[in-house]
């Protein structure tokens, strides 16, 4: 299946009664909002899901900046392009003063938050790590988040000792079963203990799910809504599966963008003032993905800052990842009258 190329609201309506005839009624307090009464599907839900960013946010986007620290994995998820038993990417890891000074430029830039993330590299010493997320405390105002895959304890608590203020471990699918089949090297229980564990300890945390994943059912993402919430999450998010060349799952279709944009202003109604990113994800699929994502209540946009010759071979998602510039993310807040601190800096 091709990504869709044209404007998506020409299939939401297709893609809305598939939905319809998934869940049984009554499942979904926010049904009635799917179809509106022109036929305009989705519209008033998008309306209702602005509305509650509004309350939260008012009109500002905040500014997330990534860098992808490592390409190392030793996991084998059947989704992604990093996973271990792919021997075709050149692999890297970036050192402690390169990540601080990409810290530096990154609040230059009017950046609220670093996200340092790598696979689940476990030979990324823990000491650098630590004296890493010491130092970007230190010298920036800067919030750092941590996404860096299944961590022992004790390294959960040295990091958050250094000044992490958030982590982020997306749990992909809510069905443990499911769970199990894309991501053999571990368990849905390990994944949730570790959030229920960041969490008790003083993290902020933030999960989400990939829609389109095989076999998954649209009444199961909805589940994944809910736990998030029981979870108390402060951030989640909403990605389109992406099949990516070098994975087992190259060949699956590419998840729907209209499903994708329901289920994030789904998530903006029942967690409400969470943060929720427009991920880039978004973009693979229409060429205004990341607009039409923050026009379902996303307040959140993530730009990259690791290193060109290494932001290529960064592929978890897809090798057609499309890393959003400072420029892309400023050209995006002005097409959509919204503010942001990277606006107010030359
Ligand atoms: S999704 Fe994450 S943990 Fe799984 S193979 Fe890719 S980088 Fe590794």
């Amino acid at each position: 299946m091709k990504p869709i190329a044209e404007n998506p609201l020409l299939h939401s309506m297709q893609a809305s009664e598939m939905f319809l005839q998934k869940i049984s009624p009554g499942s979904n307090p926010n049904t009635e909002l799917v179809v509106s009464s022109e036929g305009g599907v989705n519209r008033q839900l998008f309306k209702s899901a602005v509305n509650i960013r509004t309350q939260h946010f008012g009109n500002e986007v905040y500014p997330r900046g990534v860098v992808e620290i490592s390409n190392y994995c030793n996991l084998n998820c059947l989704y992604c392009g990093m996973r271990k038993d792919n021997l075709t990417i050149n692999r890297y890891r970036l050192g402690h003063n390169e990540i601080v000074q990409i810290a530096l430029s990154m609040e230059q830039h009017g950046i609220k938050s670093i996200m340092l993330q790598s696979g689940d590299d476990y030979t990324y010493p823990i000491a650098s790590l630590v004296k890493t997320v010491h130092a970007i405390r230190k010298e920036t105002d800067l919030r750092v988040i941590l996404c860096l895959g299944e961590r022992k304890r004790a390294d959960l608590e040295a990091m958050l000792k250094a000044g992490a203020n958030m982590y982020v471990l997306k749990l992909e699918t809510p069905n443990p079963i499911l769970f199990q089949k894309l991501r053999p090297s571990t368990t849905f229980e390990r994944r949730l203990n570790q959030l229920k564990f960041m969490k008790k300890i003083g993290y902020q945390i933030s999960s989400g799910f990939i829609v389109g994943l095989p076999e998954q059912t649209h009444h199961e993402i909805f589940e994944g809504l809910m736990l998030l919430k029981d979870l108390r999450v402060d951030a989640a998010s909403v990605s389109p599966f992406i099949p990516n060349e070098g994975s087992p799952l190259k060949n699956e279709p590419f998840g729907s963008l209209e499903l994708s944009l329901y289920f994030l202003a789904q998530m903006r109604i029942h967690l409400q003032g969470v943060y929720i990113p427009a991920v880039s994800a978004f973009s693979l699929l229409h060429k205004d993905g990341q607009a039409l994502a923050m026009n379902a209540g996303a307040n959140v946009i993530t730009i990259n800052f690791t290193p060109k010759t290494n932001a290529k071979q960064y592929l978890m998602y897809s090798e057609k990842r499309n890393p959003v510039s400072l420029e892309r993310a400023r050209e995006l807040i002005l097409s959509l009258g919204m503010t942001s601190s990277i606006l107010q800096i030359n």
